[in-house]
C-alpha cells in the first residue's frame, strides 16, 4: 500500500476529493468552470474543444510507467520509433519513458488543473494520436492551436509545454489552469515525492531515487512561464 500520510496528497495524485466530474473527466471546480466558459466561446468560432485526458491518479500513472519499464507497453523515441529496452541501462530506460510519460507523483495531471484537448469538429478521439503534427497549421487541430494561442489566457489557461525544453517534448494540446496550478506548484515538495516513490512498487525505483532532484527540476519546475496578457 502507498504511504498516503504525506502533506498535500492531492499534489501527488493520491486523493480525488477536491475534484468534480465534468463530461466524464475529473477537474477542480474552478478549472471545470473556466473550461466550460472557454468551450462555449470557442464553439462560437466553430471549434469544438473537447478533453481527451484530465486528472490521473498516482496509481494509474504508475501502472503506465511500470508497463513501459517492463516492456509490456511499447516505448517510443522522439521520432516515434519503437525502442528495444533490452539494450538500454536503467537510466536510459528512465530517460526514454520520460520523453512521453510523466514520472508518477510528478505529473501536472495529478492536480485536476491540467487537461489535454482536441478539436472534435475536425477529428474524433479514436483517430487522435496526440502528436505535434496534428496541431500544426494544416493539421486537424491547427485551428484549435491558433485559437488557444490567442484566447486561452482569457480563461486563465496557459500552455506549459510550448517549446522543447530540457528534454520535455512540446505539448500543444496540454492546458493548465494557472490560478490553481501555480499554487500547486508552489506547494510541491520533492521530499514527499521521494517518500511516495520509496513506498511504492514503481519499476526502476533506485535509478529514479538516485536522480530525483534532477528529474524534479527538469520535469516539475522547469516549465514555461504564464504568458502575461496585454
Ligand atoms: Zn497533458
Amino acid at each position: 500500500m502507498l504511504n498516503t500520510n504525506i502533506d498535500n496528497p492531492a499534489l501527488y495524485g493520491l486523493v480525488q476529493t477536491h475534484l468534480v466530474n465534468i463530461q466524464g473527466y475529473s477537474l477542480t471546480v474552478k478549472t471545470a468552470a473556466a473550461f466550460n466558459q472557454m468551450q462555449q466561446q470557442a464553439a462560437i468560432e466553430n471549434i469544438d474543444i473537447q478533453i481527451c485526458s484530465a486528472h490521473r491518479t498516482f496509481e494509474k500513472q504508475c501502472s503506465i510507467w511500470n508497463a513501459k519499464a517492463q516492456g509490456k507497453r511499447v516505448l517510443l523515441d522522439l521520432q516515434n520509433h519503437a525502442i528495444d529496452i533490452e539494450s538500454l541501462s536503467d537510466n536510459e530506460i528512465v530517460d526514454a519513458i520520460l520523453c512521453w510519460s510523466a514520472l508518477p507523483g510528478a505529473s501536472r495531471h495529478h492536480w485536476g488543473t491540467d487537461i489535454d484537448v482536441f478539436d472534435a469538429n475536425q477529428i474524433n478521439q479514436q483517430q487522435l494520436k496526440l502528436i505535434s503534427d496534428e496541431y500544426l497549421t494544416d493539421g486537424p487541430c491547427g485551428a484549435l492551436s491558433s485559437w488557444l494561442q490567442l484566447n486561452a489566457h482569457k480563461f486563465s489557461f496557459y500552455l506549459p509545454y510550448q517549446v522543447d525544453q530540457s528534454g520535455v517534448s512540446p505539448e500543444p494540446w496540454h492546458l493548465s489552469y494557472y490560478p490553481e496550478s501555480k499554487q500547486f506548484l508552489t506547494q510541491y515538495d520533492p521530499k514527499n515525492l521521494k517518500l511516495l516513490l520509496s513506498n511504492s512498487n514503481i519499476s526502476l525505483k533506485s535509478a529514479l531515487i538516485n536522480r530525483l532532484d534532477e528529474l524534479v527540476e527538469r520535469y516539475v519546475y522547469f516549465i514555461a512561464d504564464y504568458p502575461i496578457a496585454d
